[in-house]
C-alpha cells in the first residue's frame, strides 16, 4: 500500500469516525514506518485507518503482537475519550488533525485475529441483560423441541468473532429461576452452532473470606434442585449418562480466569478477589435460604449458593458444549450472624457495581479465546448412550439431532 492510498483513506473516513466500533486489530507499519491500527466501522462494514505514533503503540502493546481497544462499549464513548493533542497526531492525510488512541484504551490480544469465526455463547444473569459492543446484530427467535428459550438470542460480532447472547431471565427479568427453560436455552445455543458458553450469575457467599463483589469461578456443584428430569435432554426412550465429575470445562475456566485477572489488574481493584474454583450449591428458590439451610450448605462444603448455574452445566455437557460460570458474589446468604439479611436491593447494588467489569472481561475473552478446543467436552457423549440405537424412537432421533446426530444415525 502506498502513501497516497493511506492518505486518501484517512480523509475519506475521517467524518465517519463516530461509527467506529471496537474490535481486534493487528498493527501494521505504513511506508514511513509509522504503525497503524485497522478499525472496522459499524455502519459501512468497511475499514478506516487510525494512525498512531509508534511510541504510543509500543507503550500499549507490551511486547505482544495484537491489540484492541479496551473500552468495548458504545463507540461514541470511546471517541469522547480520545485525546485531541495536535502534537501527537499523525500528519497522515488530514492536515495534522487526527486522533490519538490513548494507551489505556488499548490492550494486547495475543492470540486473536480479526475476522476469525469463533462461536461463543453468553448467558447473562441478574444485572446483565445485554452485551455492549456487538455489531452485525440480529435478534434470533428460536424454537426447540423443548419449547421456547428465555428470550430472543442477540447474535452479533465482537472483535470479528461470532457471539450469541441470551438473557437468562428474559428481557425485563420476567422468569423465576424455576421457570427458566434451561433445556430450550441450551438446545437453542446448540442449534446456533455455539461450542462454548460462559454464564454470569449472582450468588450468595457461604464463606467468610468470600465477600460481596468478589468473583468465583466454580469448579464443582452441589445439587439442591428438585427438577432433575428437566435437566437432561435424554429420557423418553433414550438413556444416556454423561461424566460430570468435572462439571466445568477446565480450559474455558482458565481462559476466563486470565481475562478477569487482566481486567482487575487494569482497574487497580485490589479489593475484589477472584477465586479460581469453588463449590456452587444450586437451589431453586425463589425464597433465599433459611439460616439452618445456609449453615448446612457450609457444612457440605459449599462456597457460594445460587439458583441457576447447575442445570446449564449439566445440559451443556450433554450437548458437548464447553461451559464455565462467572459467579458474582452479592451477599452472605443467610448464615452469617449479625449480617443484614440478603435483599434484592443489596444484590442489585453489588451486581450493578460489578457488571461493567464482567462485561469487559467477557469482551476480552471473546477476542482472545483460541479458536480450537483442546478439552474433551466435544466428545462427552461418545460413550454415554446405553440404548440400542435401533430402539431409539425415530421422532426422538429427529428431535435430538443437533445433540446426538453425530453418534446416532
Ligand atoms: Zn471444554
Amino acid at each position: 500500500m502506498n502513501h497516497r492510498t493511506i492518505g486518501q483513506r484517512i480523509r475519506k473516513r475521517h467524518t465517519e469516525f463516530d461509527h467506529i466500533h471496537a474490535g481486534v486489530f493487528e498493527p501494521q507499519d505504513d511506508v514511513f514506518g509509522r504503525r497503524q491500527i485497522r478499525i472496522a466501522t459499524r455502519n459501512i462494514g468497511d475499514e478506516a485507518f487510525l494512525a498512531i505514533r509508534p511510541q504510543l503503540l509500543e507503550a500499549s502493546l507490551d511486547a505482544r503482537r495484537g491489540l484492541h481497544t479496551r473500552q468495548l462499549n458504545a463507540p461514541r464513548r470511546i471517541f469522547q475519550g480520545l485525546e485531541s493533542k495536535p502534537d501527537q497526531f499523525s500528519k497522515l492525510g488530514n492536515g495534522g488533525r487526527g486522533l490519538v488512541v490513548r494507551p489505556d484504551f488499548l490492550y494486547p490480544a495475543d492470540v486473536a485475529t480479526e475476522g476469525a469465526p469463533m462461536k461463543l455463547g453468553i448467558i447473562g444473569g441478574s444485572g446483565i441483560y445485554q452485551l455492549e459492543g456487538l455489531t452485525h446484530i440480529e435478534a434470533r427467535k428460536m424454537e426447540t423441541p423443548f419449547g421456547a428459550p428465555s428470550d430472543e438470542f442477540i447474535c452479533g460480532k465482537l472483535g470479528g468473532r461470532e457471539v450469541a447472547f441470551l438473557p437468562r431471565h428474559g428481557k425485563g427479568h420476567r422468569l423465576l429461576p424455576s421457570e427458566i427453560n434451561h433445556r430450550a436455552n441450551i438446545f437453542a445455543f446448540k442449534q446456533l452452532g455455539i461450542e462454548r458458553i460462559v454464564s454470569v450469575s449472582a450468588v450468595g457467599s457461604l464463606r467468610e473470606h468470600v465477600r460481596p463483589r468478589d468473583i468465583v469461578l466454580p469448579d464443582q456443584y452441589y445439587d439442591r434442585t428438585k427438577r432433575s428430569v428437566e435437566q437432561t435432554f435424554f429420557g423418553r426412550g433414550l438413556v444416556a449418562h454423561v461424566a460430570f465429575a468435572e462439571p466445568i470445562c477446565p480450559d474455558l475456566r482458565a481462559f476466563l480466569f486470565r481475562e478477569i485477572q487482566t481486567v482487575l489488574a487494569r482497574q487497580h481493584a485490589p479489593k475484589i478477589h477472584l477465586y479460581n474454583g469453588g463449590t456452587y450449591v444450586c437451589m431453586e428458590g425463589p425464597a433465599f435460604s433459611t439460616r439452618a439451610e445456609s449453615n448446612s450448605y457450609r457444612q457440605l462444603g459449599g462456597d457460594v449458593i445460587g439458583m441457576t448455574s447447575l442445570p446449564e452445566a449439566k445440559l451443556c455437557r450433554e450437548a458437548e458444549i464447553c461451559y464455565a460460570a462467572m459467579a458474582m458474589v452479592t451477599d452472605y446468604d443467610g448464615w452469617r450472624e449479625g449480617e443484614a439479611h440478603v435483599t434484592v436491593e443489596m444484590i442489585i447494588a453489588n451486581l450493578v457495581a460489578n457488571s461493567a467489569l464482567a462485561k469487559e472481561a467477557l469482551a476480552h475473552l471473546i477476542v482472545t479465546l483460541p479458536e480450537e478446543r483442546a478439552c474433551t467436552c466435544d466428545v462427552a457423549l461418545k460413550d454415554a448412550t446405553l440404548t440400542d440405537h435401533g430402539a431409539i424412537p425415530a421422532a426422538l432421533k429427529t428431535a435430538l439431532k443437533p445433540i446426538i446426530g453425530k453418534y446416532v444415525g
